[in-house]
């Protein structure tokens, strides 16, 4: 069986489906890129919690292509630097779980969390850390960061 282009896509996979869809206000996506796409988590652990996704429906590192990975890195980098400069986060946690047993959510689809941090901020909450606050909706967060990047 051949594949039609490059990319594999999941049907029931809603990172697949926020990179098929069209409305990336919809789905709070923030900026695409040739191998790699930008989305707020909809259950986020702080406002502006984003994922670096790649595009290919793709579970693991070393399933994934060379290019792939520095998309991803590379994504790492501008929502750092969007984070940095609209929200003045002054640290991130950055985390990758793969597989259930790490604790990923959609383990079948790879995937980075960036996770602003500041200095004092309520308690410890780390990617793998179960506390959420939501000072925003995610409409607003979609609308500063988007400004940002995509902009
Ligand atoms: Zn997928």
């Amino acid at each position: 069986m051949a594949w039609i282009g490059a990319s594999k896509v999941s049907a029931g996979c809603v990172f697949c489906k926020a990179h098929e869809s069209r409305d990336d206000r919809a789905t709070y996506l923030v900026e695409r890129s040739d191998d790699a796409f930008l989305i707020l988590n909809a259950y986020p652990y702080a406002s502006g919690h984003l994922m670096a996704v790649v595009n290919r429906h793709v579970g693991t590192l070393g399933g994934a292509r060379t290019a792939e990975l520095a998309d991803m890195m590379r994504l790492v980098q501008r929502a750092i630097d969007a984070l940095t400069a609209e929200y003045r986060a002054e640290g991130f946690n950055v985390g990758l779980n793969q597989g259930r047993a790490a604790g990923a959510g959609i383990e079948d689809h790879l995937h980075m969390h960036v996770v602003p941090r500041w200095n004092g901020d309520s308690n410890f909450v780390s990617v793998l850390g179960d506390t959420r606050v939501l000072p925003e909706t995610l409409e607003t967060t979609w609308e500063r960061l988007r400004g940002r990047l995509s902009g």
